[in-house]
């Protein structure tokens, strides 16, 4: 029986020395197989036993079983210092309850769910979740930069209506995360970049940033090597937001007028004409095509907008290089100055960066997919009521090695 339970428990170099079995609780006494231990301080190897000592922990589960080890880490006393020890398990950290494949399969629900219900599905409180979390961020954590070449710069409030911001530092061409600042101070953001260290700053060529004028200033000064592009979704959504501005003032206007069957039938036209003359024409569905229809002929200068919009997102697809891409934008400019009076001037401030897209083709498109999910983890998030345990969550979706997870 003794065999097969070790046989059962798949521990390399443990064996089982005795069991009991309490309802639906299994508790096995195991211990090393071996006879010695290495002294921590003179690296000797020991054979003289001091004492044992047992304590309980826990570990996955067996068939039905909850298994609890009652594991004996042993003292030996080491010859050449003279002070006595305690054995390593490579199991199970020190002063840890379980063990590291409990631990390991614990943070392994974590990263689909929330610490809250993991706790609950598993007879645990939220704090040993932390600390579990805790535990192998330190022993299995791999935030490996050496390739890191584009960086992705954006932000995102996690409160619906607030302006605390987190700062969100993205691998474009891995799309992971592999950082975050706790708000877009400068001294923030420059923290977290220090603590990747100037070899790997020095080697990024590029960084993709939104257009709100804070960032320029911080990669200048601490990513010198590298070009800044405008990140073209910012740019576009630049265009939209003006565009959607107009479309409010004109809906607007419609309530002066004094003709009331004109009034409803302009009124008809315009309920939900937002994403109608938002989205991407070509992915409009048939249903929205003809709300687009309708609002054209009913507003010229929403029409004329429209056109405007789809040509400027047009530049973005075709251009095929920076100076073609940099005469066609300059083109429109031109054309769409009296519409797009603030997108204009916006784009004439930040040409340099917004015109390097047309050569890189950089974006960070990507980063979306990554604040969403990170959205969702502040969304599920029961107890990230400070930053750095939201910090943790969040990277350890990305960077927690654990096998096969
Ligand atoms: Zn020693």
């Amino acid at each position: 029986m003794k065999p097969l339970l070790a046989q059962l428990l798949n521990l390399p170099g443990i064996e089982v020395e005795d069991y009991h079995e309490l309802g639906d609780e299994l508790i096995l006494e195991v211990e090393a197989i071996r006879d010695f231990a290495t002294c921590p301080r003179c690296r000797q190897e020991s054979h003289h036993l001091h004492q044992n000592r047992g304590h309980l922990v826990r570990d996955l589960n067996i068939s039905i079983f909850q298994v609890l080890l009652r594991v004996n880490r042993r003292q030996f006393k080491c010859k050449t210092c003279g002070k006595p020890f305690s054995e390593e398990l490579d199991f199970i950290g020190r002063r840890r309850r379980h063990t590291d494949r409990f631990a390991e399969m614990i943070v392994k629900q974590v990263i689909h769910s929330d610490i809250h219900n993991v706790a609950k599905n598993n007879d645990l409180t939220d704090a040993e979740v932390w600390s579990m979390v805790k535990y192998l961020s330190k022993k299995k954590w791999t935030l490996d930069l050496s390739d890191l070449r584009r960086l992705g710069i954006d932000e995102i409030t996690l409160r619906k209506g607030q302006s605390d911001y987190v700062v969100v530092l993205v691998d474009l061409d891995k799309n992971e995360l592999i950082g975050l600042a706790p708000s877009r101070k400068h001294e923030d953001i420059e923290e977290v970049l220090k603590s990747w260290g100037d070899e790997v700053l020095n080697q990024i060529i590029e960084v993709s940033i939104d257009l709100s004028g804070n960032y320029k200033s911080l990669v200048k000064k601490c990513i010198q090597n590298a070009e800044i592009v405008a990140d073209r979704f910012h740019v576009m959504k630049l265009v939209n937001e003006e565009f959607n501005k107009v479309r409010n003032r004109e809906k607007k206007a419609i309530e002066k007028n004094p003709n009331t069957v004109e009034k409803e039938r302009l009124k008809e036209a315009f309920k939900q004409s937002k994403y109608a003359l938002l989205k991407p024409e070509e992915s409009l569905t048939e249903k929205q095509k003809l709300k687009l229809e309708e609002i054209k002929e009913v507003s010229p200068i929403l029409a004329e907008m429209h056109q405007q919009k789809e040509a400027f997102r047009n530049i973005f697809e075709t251009a095929k290089d920076w100076r073609d891409g940099a005469v066609k934008l300059l083109a429109w400019m031109k054309k769409a100055q009296e519409n797009f009076q603030d997108s204009v001037s916006t784009i004439g401030r930040w040409f340099g960066e917004i015109t390097n897209y047309f050569d890189s083709r950089t974006t960070s498109g990507a980063v979306e997919g990554i604040n969403n999910r990170l959205k969702l983890i502040k969304r599920s998030g029961y107890g990230f009521r400070n930053f750095e345990n939201f910090r943790l969550r969040c990277l350890m979706c990305w960077h927690l090695n654990l096998s096969s997870a």
